[in-house]
């Protein structure tokens, strides 16, 4: 990271270019040592009206750039994610305490979203449909939605922006991102360089960094055609009822509480390594978590007994200064919150197996048996590294307590036989099921999203960008002319 110049968003904003910022200049502080590593400019929701105006006049310029000017532009973007890789890991593990192998591994996953996004523009974008009207043509095309406004979280800042960005892009959108202030450099600031540098026109793209407020004014925008949003059930729910209420499409990624199911006839050794992976990955903090072990009788008390031996290696500290498995929590009072849940369980009788311990904004990977549903480990979207474990004794109760949640993202079902594991799969009410793997999966070609209350059934990758971010029109064309009755 060089410090030696003021970086740009110190004091500007991305509206189409940079420009003085006239919000309110706040720190951006350093989760594992609280140290403020730098300042970024806020918008305004004036800001957002600056932008939706700006992207309005722009899109349809944008629109007809022909759509191999679009994948190049795309393409270079990718590019400049891996040229400028040492720069944005360094600010993703700064400022969001990510260990190294999950930033690369999240720029990673960006430029592959990238790449596919370039792929968008060339395919066929419509179908010729019959007539019951003899000499007419009916063609049905995917035409763009005008301005998507993307809000992300701070988890995975730079995937969970850009997976909408790209496409959206590629579409013939113009985008306005509002990333959360959290991680509003590397999910934003540093962004809209790389799409600047990569040659897209001013006005088709707009960083936004703000608060709620911000977020507001850019669902309630008229020229905002679509929100992309990926956060909260809460605050998900929020959105949807505005843009229901503007008859506005809106996709909506939301929380989870994701199960893994271990049978009788499982693999322990590979069933632990997963369920480690995917309770303790990023301190917890990622929608896929797995945030429930249910485990068959039988073998609980070994799986516990595994489990509980690879979350006590796993060491949490500073990923800036040292190699770890676990970095800080995105903040304390994160922390507290995690601690909270955790003690609140167990005065109900769970019983703490390994970790368990809070440092500020640090918490130890953790182990949790004796769960019960009504437990807040196990009843709540947890966001920290903690795998609450629930003994059950068949399939039909399995594929129930999983069921009980209202959330419906991802699942993981280990089992020595696939048919009996893909019968579970076929009862579970979850948009992701993994078999023999761990819930936290997510591959750029194939749609990504949940069931209930952990989404409203949009899709993300592949080939459900096409219809996410476009809507259809309908053309007919008579060979002549045609006289109606009067
Ligand atoms: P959050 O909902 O508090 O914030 C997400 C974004 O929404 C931020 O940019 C925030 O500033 C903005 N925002 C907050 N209030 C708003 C409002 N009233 N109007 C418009 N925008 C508003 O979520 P978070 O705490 O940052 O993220 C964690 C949550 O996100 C967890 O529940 C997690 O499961 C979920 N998540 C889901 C996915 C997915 O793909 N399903 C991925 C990552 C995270």
């Amino acid at each position: 990271m060089d410090r030696s110049v003021t970086p740009v968003w110190e004091k500007n904003l991305f509206l189409g270019a940079w420009q003085l910022g006239e919000g309110e200049q706040v720190a951006v502080t350093e989760p594992a040592t609280g140290e403020v590593i730098s300042h970024l400019m806020t918008a305004t929701p004036a800001d957002v009206d600056r932008a939706a105006t700006f992207a309005q006049a722009t899109q349809q310029q944008w629109m007809n750039v022909p759509f191999d000017q679009k994948a190049e532009i795309l393409r270079k973007a990718a590019a400049l994610l891996k040229e400028r890789a040492e720069e944005i890991n360094g600010w993703n593990t700064r400022e969001c305490g990510s260990i190294a192998p999950k930033a690369a591994f999240e720029l990673q996953s960006t430029y592959e979203q990238a790449q596919m996004a370039a792929a968008l523009p060339m395919q066929a974008n419509g179908k010729i449909f019959p007539s019951t009207t003899p000499g007419k043509r009916n063609y049905w095309t995917r035409v763009p939605l005008g301005t998507v406004g993307v809000i992300a979280p701070w988890n995975f800042p730079i995937l969970l922006a850009m997976r909408s960005v790209f496409p959206a892009l590629a579409m013939g959108n113009c985008v306005i991102l509002k990333p959360d202030l959290k991680s509003a450099i590397c999910g934003g600031a540093l962004m809209a360089q790389i799409l600047e540098d990569a040659g897209l026109p001013a006005g088709v793209f707009h960083v936004l960094p703000g608060g709620p407020e911000v977020g507001e004014a850019l669902v309630e925008h008229p020229l905002v055609k679509m929100i992309s949003f990926t956060g909260s059930t809460a605050v998900g729910r929020k959105i949807g009822e505005t843009c229901g209420r503007m008859l506005k499409k809106v996709a909506l990624e939301l929380g989870g509480n994701n199960a893994q199911i271990v049978l009788g006839d499982a693999d322990l050794d590979i069933a632990s390594s997963c369920g480690a992976w995917g309770s303790f990955l990023h301190q917890g903090q990622i929608c896929m978590q797995t945030g429930r072990h249910l485990v068959h009788q039988d073998v609980a008390h070994e799986y516990i007994e595994r489990l509980a031996a690879r979350a006590r290696n796993l060491v949490c500290g500073d990923p800036h200064q040292e190699q770890v498995h676990l970095g800080p929590l995105i903040n304390d009072t994160q922390a507290r919150r995690v601690e909270d849940l955790i003690n609140r369980s167990l005065e109900m009788g769970a019983r703490l197996v390994a970790g368990g311990k809070r440092n500020g904004s640090f918490f130890e990977a953790t182990v949790i048996a004796d769960v019960t549903p009504d437990m807040p480990v196990f009843a709540e979207e947890v966001f920290g590294p903690v795998a609450p474990v629930m003994v059950f004794n068949s399939d039909a109760d399995a594929c129930s307590l999983v069921n009980q949640s209202p959330y419906g993202l991802a699942a993981a079902i280990h089992s020595g036989s696939t048919e009996r594991a893909l019968k579970i799969a076929g009862q579970l009410k979850v948009g992701m099921i993994h078999i023999n793997d761990q819930t936290v999966n997510n591959e750029f070609q194939v749609p990504f999203g949940g069931m209930g209350s952990s989404g409203n059934s949009g899709r993300f990758g592949g080939p459900a960008n096409i219809e996410e971010f476009t809507t259809s029109q309908w053309v007919s064309v008579m060979a002549e002319g045609i006289q109606y009755p009067f």
